[in-house]
């Protein structure tokens, strides 16, 4: 390994364990490292951690502990909570809506009901990334069985009126889900207070261990089971208990809204101060997402006439994570649905990148971060054609 600087800013992405939460884990690795179904005293010991995980997250999110029901994570609890709703109503109706801009767990949910023969509408979300709620009421019909819209977005961080959308929903009698992977642990989250009926969250978006989830449910409320097997969470998800994730969630969400001001001030500062950097340095840019109602860690920029892809490997070889809006990886060249649901043209979604920091980003990194950028930038726009080709025209007008 070389000493290179490394900063990360990829928070969204992932996020380190919290030493706390390693801490509380420890034990169930290793001592208590029983089966919760199992009668004897070592099965006893993980029941009753996994009961006191559960009061814990429960009190945290303003749910029942019956409300709780622990899953591998944000995909599987997404996946659950509109297949199952789906699949649980479908003599009432056919048809499920959701936004243009959910993450791939809702996005290929529904895209699986689709194929089944559901009906899907996806709500737009306008330049700001934001649902209107006058278009879910328009939306609605008798045979609307399920609704599912995301708290907060994970590519450009706006955050959805989820309270108002919820009460629609409530009024016309349909399920109301919310994706809350990005926002439990980053903003205040009460189920109660929003009216919603499933909740998804994941650990390892708030300093907690990754493979480890949750599906509220609203008492009343059940969607088909999706996983068949044991009679784990109450005979509605089979599956040992992975206890030691379930202790480590409860810990990194009770740390997390302990924490929930002091880390939303820290990286708010950050954020703010490193967007108005990049607004007052870099030259032709847009800063994607609503400026208001967005996560306080959370910017996304559109650097014109570049590849986002090129803009990630330079910074990655300057030590520098994040995110790019394009599917690259994945083996497409297609860029994001959000940026594109935005209003976003082709060539500008290209050129977008996410940068979200942390609870441990410091001034210093986004001042290293900033210089590393602008250089990054001038250097892929000198060999741009289309950069060019604009100073071309921009110097014969
Ligand atoms: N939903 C959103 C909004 C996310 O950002 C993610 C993860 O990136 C997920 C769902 C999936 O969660 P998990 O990684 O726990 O499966």
């Amino acid at each position: 390994m070389n000493d290179k600087r490394r900063i990360y800013l990829d928070y969204a992405a992932t996020t380190p364990i919290e030493t706390e939460v390693f801490e509380a884990m420890k034990p169930y690795f290793i001592q208590n490292f029983g089966n919760s179904s199992s009668i004897h005293s070592f099965g006893r010991e993980a029941a009753c951690a996994a009961d006191e995980a559960r009061r814990k997250i429960a009190t945290l999110i303003g749910a029942e502990p019956s409300e709780i029901y622990f899953t591998s994570g944000g995909t599987e609890a997404d996946n659950w909570a509109i297949k199952g709703t789906a699949y649980a109503h479908k003599d009432k109706g056919n048809h499920v809506i959701t936004s243009a801009i959910e993450h791939a767990a809702v996005m290929n949910s529904v895209v699986a009901l689709e194929k089944e023969g559901f009906d899907i509408t996806h709500l737009p979300v306008y330049s700001n990334g934001i649902v209107k709620p006058q278009d879910l009421e328009n939306a609605i019909t008798d045979k609307t069985v399920v609704i599912s819209i995301m708290m907060a977005n994970n590519e450009i961080g706006t955050i959805q009126p989820i309270k108002e959308l919820a009460a629609i929903a409530k009024k016309h009698k349909v399920i109301f889900h919310t994706d809350a992977v990005q926002a439990v642990g980053s903003i205040p989250v009460n189920v109660k207070d929003l009216g919603v009926d499933m909740m998804s969250f994941s650990a390892h978006k708030f300093y907690g261990p990754k493979g480890i989830g949750v599906l509220y449910i609203r008492k009343g409320i059940r969607p088909d089971r999706l996983i068949s097997g044991g009679h784990q969470e109450r005979s509605r998800r089979g599956g040992t208990t992975n206890i030691t994730g379930v202790v480590g969630m409860a810990k990194a969400l009770e740390v997390a809204v302990r924490d929930l001001d002091k880390n939303y001030t820290h990286v708010k500062a950050l954020r703010d101060y490193f967007v108005e950097r990049v607004n007052k340095e870099i030259p032709y840019i847009i800063y994607n997402g609503d400026k208001e109602s967005r996560l306080p860690q959370n910017a996304n920029f559109s650097f014109e006439f570049i590849e986002g892809e090129s803009i990630l490997f330079s910074l990655d070889l300057e030590g520098i994570a994040c995110s790019s809006g394009s599917a690259c990886s994945s083996g497409s060249l297609e860029p994001s649905h959000v940026l594109l649901a935005i209003g976003l043209p082709h060539e500008k979604a290209h050129g977008s990148i996410r940068f979200t920091v942390g609870k441990d980003t410091t001034k210093d990194d986004i001042d290293y971060t900033i210089e590393k950028l602008k250089k990054v930038i001038a250097n892929l726009r000198d060999f741009s054609p289309l950069f060019a080709e604009f100073k071309n025209n921009t110097v014969t007008v």
